[in-house]
């Protein structure tokens, strides 16, 4: 990613009290090129619809994710540097957050949108 590319990246990035949670960073990030990314600059699969997503190891972490967090931060797709987990739990019905809770990855991500919105 060019220079210009990586202070555009910081620009847009959201800002997240994560607090080294890294929940999201257990689900699958698409890499989306009409926002910028570059599918062949990442690790990445082709998932059942066609679509380029981050590699994810076995236990669902994403190949980036290291013992310190994002080791690829500064480059980190579109997606990744947009998640706010709050506006993500906030904007679903109840009847949505419950289909939603199939997948195990949102009940953490849901967590620690309740921890940082105080409920
Ligand atoms: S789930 Fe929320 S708090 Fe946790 S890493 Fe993602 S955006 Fe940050
Ligand atoms: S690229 Fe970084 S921020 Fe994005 S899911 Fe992977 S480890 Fe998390």
């Amino acid at each position: 990613m060019s220079e210009c590319n990586d202070r555009r990246a910081e620009r847009n990035r959201r800002v997240v009290p994560c607090n080294g949670c890294r929940a999201c960073c257990h689900d699958a990030v698409w890499l989306l090129e009409r926002w910028g990314d570059v599918p062949a600059e990442y690790d990445h699969v082709i998932d059942g619809w066609g679509a380029p997503a981050l590699r994810r190891r076995e236990d669902g972490s994403c190949v980036y994710l290291g013992s310190g967090g994002c080791t690829i931060w500064s480059r980190a797709p579109f997606l990744c540097r947009r998640f706010d987990c709050r506006s993500f739990y906030l904007r679903l019905t109840q009847e949505q957050r419950e289909a939603a809770l199939r997948r195990s990855a949102n009940a953490e991500i849901f967590a620690a949108a309740r921890r940082l919105l105080g409920e």
